[in-house]
């Protein structure tokens, strides 16, 4: 999955939250920097096939949030329960939308206690052999685009998210001027 679809579906499921301790800010903003955070492994990785390092397993997110959780007990910091769910959200959400839209690489749920990579389609590592640069450049994009479906669910998701990110900024003008 690309950035924008990946910070759009961070929002649709940040919006799916009602106010509490654990969802108030900084919980959108740590969400919406979490749902791209695990690709920053690109920048170290030679290929597209190549990038998903431990950034791109399950369990390390969950032991980041199990230690955050445990420092919130020692510390009590009021801001430290929407940034460890926030970070928690976004990270296996990336991990979902990778596993479902995965076509050179998939996601090792099961990682450190297996290695077997797990993909919705059929993945095909050899068009993954470019920069995770050229991902948007051809050959790349036009392999990507060949699975319309998934395509066409990407924008949606980019669409859908826009519109409510526009919905709700009007209304909160609106309300801000009353
Ligand atoms: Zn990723």
């Amino acid at each position: 999955m690309f950035v924008p679809s990946h910070l759009a579906s961070g929002y649709l499921l940040g919006k799916l939250f009602k106010k509490s301790p654990w969802t108030v800010y900084p919980f959108m903003p740590i969400l919406l920097f979490a749902s791209v955070l695990p690709d920053i492994d690109g920048i170290f990785s030679d290929t597209v096939a190549g990038h998903h390092s431990i950034l791109h397993t399950p369990l390390f997110w969950i032991i980041v949030f199990g230690g955050l959780t445990l420092t919130n007990m020692v510390f009590k910091n009021i801001q430290l329960k929407p940034i460890s769910l926030g970070l928690l959200l976004g990270t296996q959400l990336h991990l979902l939308t990778d596993w479902f839209t995965a076509r050179t690489v998939g996601i090792q749920w099961l990682f450190p206690f297996s290695h077997k990579d797990y993909f919705l389609y059929p993945i095909r590592p050899e068009y993954g052999q470019g920069s995770v640069w050229g991902m948007i450049q051809n050959p790349y994009f036009s392999f990507y685009m060949e699975n319309t479906c998934l395509f066409w669910i990407e924008i949606g998701v980019i669409m859908c998210g826009g519109a409510l990110f526009i919905y709700t900024w009007i209304n909160r003008k609106k309300y801000n001027n009353t």
